[in-house]
């Protein structure tokens, strides 16, 4: 058994019964503690009742919609939010990471692939709170000495690619939006040069992936951004 998940709290915010059975099936097998809510209100009474670790979200809820529940938990907590939906449009995937969900589980998805976006997102968690330096793979960062290395050596990269990094590694696991990263290296009044990106990407992957047509550190999220991967 995992002591880790021993005492995980889950919230799993979902009105179709069918699902959210599912849902409480896979992670009650898994050891994880469940508390389920059928609405927006119903899941703010739960968050306040119970001290929840992750939350597992559908959008469309019969009273409220859920990015309201991202934006409202948002104001006073970081725990990962997971949205889990059968809206698969970019631009409702793009709204939900702009408001603050570490991730997006299109349904239907099966029980391997919801737990595995959870570990990464617990592990997106905790890389949070550790600074400095941090690890993926073969590819480490030295936030102090602002230094990248690759297989143990240290590896050239530009300043506006240890930025696009350091970005990455603070958010491992998670998916970006392209607004999010382009605010985040370029300040906020560059606009959205998603060429000016893309260049960026592609030389930074030149350095670091084997295979940059089939990269395994900086994935391509099609028509939302890019996720740094660390499994
Ligand atoms: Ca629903």
């Amino acid at each position: 058994m995992n002591n880790d998940i021993l005492n995980t709290t889950i919230l799993t915010v979902e009105d179709d019964i069918q699902i959210r059975n599912f849902i409480k099936f896979v992670l009650e097998s898994n050891d994880y503690n469940i508390v389920t809510a059928g609405s927006y209100h119903e899941a703010i009474e739960q968050y306040l009742a119970n001290h929840i670790d992750m939350i597992l979200l559908d959008l469309g809820l019969p009273d409220v919609d859920g990015f309201e529940l991202i934006r409202k938990v948002r104001e006073f907590s970081n725990i990962p939010i997971i949205v889990v939906s059968a809206r698969d449009q970019d631009k409702e995937k793009v709204k939900a990471l702009d408001n603050g969900a570490d991730d997006y589980l299109i349904k239907p998805f099966s029980a391997a692939e919801l737990l595995a976006r959870m570990r990464l997102a617990f592990r997106h968690c905790k890389v949070k709170e550790i600074n400095e330096k941090y690890k993926v793979k073969d590819l480490e960062i030295d936030l102090t000495k602002h230094l990248v290395y690759l297989n143990d050596k240290e590896l050239h990269v530009t300043p506006m690619e240890y930025r696009l990094l350091a970005v990455f590694f603070k958010n491992v696991g998670k998916v970006l939006t392209t607004s999010y990263i382009i605010k985040e290296i370029y300040g906020a009044n560059y606009g959205s040069d998603t060429q000016a990106l893309r260049t960026l990407i592609a030389s930074l992957r030149r350095k670091i992936e084997e295979n940059p047509v089939k990269p395994k550190y900086i994935l391509t999220e099609v028509g939302v951004g890019y996720r740094l991967m660390d499994e």
